[in-house]
């Protein structure tokens, strides 16, 4: 798999590293100085069908699916091989991704934390059984999905393939791993310390690397794929979601956000507004699923608030992220960076723009895809940098009078990923978290998450959840199985008639 000097990565299907029969590697640079960083071998749909078919293969041939003990062991050991590549892993990702170091890091120990959690739950998949009689019972119990494609973005590929790779696997299913192709290294790295490990069977893991439009609808679209796990853009998860209707197969779609960031007058005022910028993930230059993209200023205490916000974005030290200090990375790429800059053009019309708004290119900065920290102030709910998600290091600010309207702002979008409140009176606190539609509330903090709690999206942020039971339950199905026992003393007093006897 490793070529000398700059390594190229390959397909892993049914235990084996092979290229994949794409006419062209690919050529992941550096998006901090255009370096070539790796190489890719890159696929087309037969490679797809063949990685289903050594999942089916593993997944019907291997104990697999009944051997908890094996998957819980497997899943520990995975976590522990995280952990020891922490540095180099996390160098990685930051090469290839972008973000600083320290972000990196967090992503790999987030991981490993992710696969312990779910190695302790391998060994409860456990269902329940009803007393429905004198002499009926079911049980119902929790049997593996199948075969599940999981499909992943570039942001934060590793912590958001563990967070679904980990309950799927400890769940029992086989899997077929889609990586961004921006991003497939750092995946790569990862997929061969499940090589290593005797506890998993060949074919169980498979990982292919390839354009979603063919590789990713392939695995969408096949027959013997019996769930897609994905996690992308809202109008990519909308032609997953009509793919699998072909098939019926079931679905997680955890998808795009413009979470709302509300900081009352009461707040802790310098929390509030450190939890602004964190919350806007400028730190990844804003590309963060659940960034707080929109804050909600309460109208009283605005003035005092921006000074404090834009004197603090425009202090924020951008650059490489492997550079140490660097607050800020550069964007993915030239596409992203284009994006952003549109964007930040319309907020131009629609709002006053009070920090950043351009591209930076002084010195080496010119060698990659950066953008300044970016604030526009007075930005009316509707406008198009209020409404979108823009994935890049903008923060759009609004105003409000009072608790009413703030929750009215906050669910004006069509998304529901997050939000997060900000005052010292919990029960404002509780009742603008209640009035809030989005998966998830933070009170007095933002984006913190937990392997042992669940996230997910209301409205067009997603179906279904991530982490927690609930997490490990999105890769099973429920089977009921029924039982009359055969009692001729004791005749069954169920009232309810039985269909179809
Ligand atoms: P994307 O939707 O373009 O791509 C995501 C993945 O889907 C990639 O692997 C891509 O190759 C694949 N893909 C693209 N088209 C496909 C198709 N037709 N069929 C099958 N697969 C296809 O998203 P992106 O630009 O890589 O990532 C950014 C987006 O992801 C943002 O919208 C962000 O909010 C979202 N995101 C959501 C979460 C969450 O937890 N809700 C987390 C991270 C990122």
């Amino acid at each position: 798999m490793i070529a000398e000097g700059v390594k190229t990565y390959q397909n892993y299907i049914g235990g084996q590293w092979r290229d994949g029969s794409g006419k062209d590697q690919l050529e992941i640079r550096d998006p901090a100085n255009g370096e070539l960083v790796y190489r890719s071998t890159s696929s087309t749909p037969e490679d797809a069908r063949a990685a289903v078919q050594a999942a089916k293969e593993a997944y019907e041939h291997s104990d697999w699916a009944e051997n908890s003990v094996a998957r819980a062991r497997g899943l520990y050991k995975l976590a522990e091989a995280l952990r020891a590549r922490v540095d180099d892993l996390a160098r990685l990702l930051t090469r290839e991704g972008g973000k600083p170091l320290s972000v990196s890091r967090a992503e790999v120990i987030r991981g490993a934390d992710a696969i312990e959690y779910y190695a302790g739950l391998a060994r409860n998949v456990y269902g329940r059984t009803v007393n429905l009689g004198p002499n009926e019972m079911a049980i119902l119990m929790r049997e593996p999905v199948g075969v599940v494609a999981i499909i992943v973005p570039w942001n934060m590929a590793l912590s958001l393939l563990t967070r679904s790779l980990a309950p799927a696997l400890a769940a029992g299913n086989a899997v077929v791993i889609k990586p961004a192709s921006l991003t497939p290294g750092a995946t790569a790295e990862f997929i061969q310390m499940i090589d290593d490990l005797a506890e998993v069977p060949k074919g169980i893991v498979n990982f292919v690397v390839g354009p979603g439009s063919s590789v990713g609808a392939e695995l969408v679209r096949h027959p013997d794929v019996d769930m897609v796990a994905f996690t992308g853009d809202t109008s990519t998860g909308k032609d997953i979601m009509r793919m699998a209707a072909d098939t019926l197969k079931k679905v997680s779609l955890e998808l795009g956000g413009k979470s709302p960031n509300i900081v009352f007058a009461d707040a802790d005022f310098d929390r509030a507004i450190r939890g602004a910028i964190t919350g806007a993930s400028l730190f990844h230059a804003g590309q963060v699923c659940v960034a707080g993209s929109r804050v909600l200023v309460q109208e009283s205490i605005h003035d005092e608030f921006m000074k404090r916000v834009n004197a603090m974005a425009e202090k924020m030290r951008v650059g490489p992220g492997l550079e140490k200090g660097v607050e800020v990375g550069p964007v993915i790429n030239e596409g992203q960076l284009n994006r952003v800059m549109d964007y930040v053009e319309i907020g131009k019309r629609e709002a006053d723009l009070v920090v950043g708004g351009k591209r930076l290119t002084e010195g080496e900065l010119g060698k990659g895809f950066f953008i300044a920290p970016t604030v526009f102030d007075r930005v009316p709910v509707q406008a198009t940098i209020a409404q979108e998600e823009i994935f890049g290091p903008v923060l759009s600010v609004l105003t409000f009078k009072d608790e009413e309207e703030a929750a009215e702002i906050a669910n004006a979008t069509v998304y529901g990923l997050a939000a997060a409140v900000w005052t010292n009176d919990i029960n404002k606190a509780l009742r603008v978290a209640k009035q809030v539609r989005s998966g998830m509330v933070w009170i007095n903090t933002f984006g913190k998450l937990y392997p042992n709690a669940e996230m997910g999206g209301f409205k067009q942020s997603g179906i279904g959840r991530q982490y927690g039971l609930e997490g490990l339950w999105e890769y099973t199905e429920m089977k009921h199985i029924n039982i009359q026992l055969q009692d001729p003393k004791r005749a069954s007093r169920n009232r309810v008639p039985p269909i179809g006897e």
